[in-house]
């Protein structure tokens, strides 16, 4: 297999690179990609030996090219252009997309239509264009292998073309659960980014507290297995040992359970469909206690806003992502309170006027950066 790995340097890279050094002798990493950490990646790439390395942020690239550039290792790539170029002429077999943020799009597109296999963290890219994904992925007969743990799980649940009558997404609830809407007027970046049971990027930890997080889930659920968004259910399981379910037509349930540990999902994909050995402590059943409670859609307006955007279709859930990505950087920047998050997204989403089609990627890009600019705009009112 000859992996390209875009975010490297962030928290599924992480988790990433750990499993390739157990299984170095069956993955030749080709390429890396982040946005600015160029130390890192150049640590990172020989390591790895990889043959290039791109920053998508320009100046970050000629700085890390002034300084280590004379040097052996890899080849450094300049900017987002030229990375999407690279992997239309990349020799990679596998690609695994683990950037934030709706940056994901291009390379993952690129990726699709060259017939690459595409193990995809970064579920901003399957939201905001599930249907150029999709369609790009059919014509350039490439394909998608998810790796967000509630979408490996189901994906692991799936038998076939069996029957199923609902998808069941479970959800930790995050630092907040339990809390009111008063409870939460008040609440600190630091306390948000303190996850009960995960360890991740900053962005996608803001999202587990806001449940928006999970509404992303839910449209990237819809967009990667086909399934209408009533028979798409979240239940609150704050323990985060039942990673997602399937229910078939007859009643029978198919769960997937294991400890928190993304290095689980990132294997499953990487291998699928053979399974790999991983170093993982044997889980221990006896003694748990595991708990299953309905989402509190009052307090976390987010998710039943994911599920509106998801059901209106069309450029709706790129509106919704674009929206609650700037939102959450002005929370993150302390610009914005907690609670504010949800309600610019809410008002993105209610000035949108629909234009094109949905599958057409200038039209995303449109959607996108009106939806950024509009949620710019209200974050500094
Ligand atoms: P991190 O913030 O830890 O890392 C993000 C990575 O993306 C970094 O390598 C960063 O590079 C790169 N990046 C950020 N912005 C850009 C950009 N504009 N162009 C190119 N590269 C960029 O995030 P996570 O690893 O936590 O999450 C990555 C994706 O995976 C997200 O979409 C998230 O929703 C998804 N995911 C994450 C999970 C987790 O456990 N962490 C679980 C399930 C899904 P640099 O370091 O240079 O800034
Ligand atoms: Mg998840």
């Amino acid at each position: 297999m000859r992996l390209v790995i875009l975010g490297a340097t962030g928290s599924i890279g992480e988790s990433t690179y750990k499993v390739w050094h157990e299984h170095r002798d069956r993955i030749q990493v080709e390429g890396l990609a982040a946005h600015r950490n160029g130390e890192q990646l150049w640590a990172m790439g020989l390591k790895m030996g990889a043959a290039w390395i791109a920053l998508t942020d320009e100046q970050a690239a000629r700085e890390l090219t002034r300084s280590h550039g004379g040097e052996p290792g890899p080849q450094i790539v300049v900017g987002g252009d030229s990375l999407v170029e690279q992997i239309s002429s990349a020799n990679a077999t596998h690609v695994l997309g683990a950037m934030s943020g709706f940056a994901g799009l291009r390379p993952t597109l690129a990726a699709l239509k060259r017939g690459m296999r595409v193990l995809l963290a970064n579920k901003e890219t399957l939201v905001a264009a599930g249907d150029l994904v999709q369609r790009t992925a059919a014509m350039g007969h490439g394909s998608l292998v998810p790796v967000d743990s509630e979408h490996s799980a189901i994906f692991q649940c799936l038998r076939g073309n069996q029957p199923v009558s609902r998808i069941i997404l479970t959800c930790s609830g995050g630092p907040f659960r339990g809390r009111s809407r008063a409870d939460l007027q008040a609440v600190t970046v630091e306390e948000a980014l303190h996850h009960p049971n995960w360890s991740m990027g900053k962005k996608i930890t803001v999202d587990s507290a806001t449940l928006m997080n999970k509404g992303l889930e839910v449209i990237e659920a819809h967009y990667l297995f086909g399934v209408d968004y009533d028979a798409i259910e979240v239940v609150v399981h704050p323990e985060s040992v039942v990673h997602s379910m399937v229910e078939y037509v007859d009643g029978a349930i198919m769960a997937q359970c294991g400890i928190p540990d993304m290095r689980i999902p990132i294997e499953v994909a990487l291998a699928w469909p053979e399974r790999w050995s991983l170093t993982v402590e044997p889980f221990q059943w006896a003694g748990r206690h595991l708990h299953f409670e309905a989402p509190d859609l009052k307090t976390f307006t987010a998710l039943s806003l994911a599920y509106q955007a998801g059901r209106s279709g069309g450029l709706y859930p790129a509106v919704l992502s674009a929206a609650n990505e700037v939102a959450v950087e002005a929370f993150l920047e302390g610009r914005i309170p907690f609670l504010r998050i949800a309600e610019i997204v809410e008002e993105t989403l209610s000035g949108f006027q629909p234009s094109g089609p949905a599958d057409n990627l200038d039209e995303v890009i449109a959607a996108d950066h009106w939806a950024r600019q509009r949620a710019l705009a209200l974050s500094l009112n």
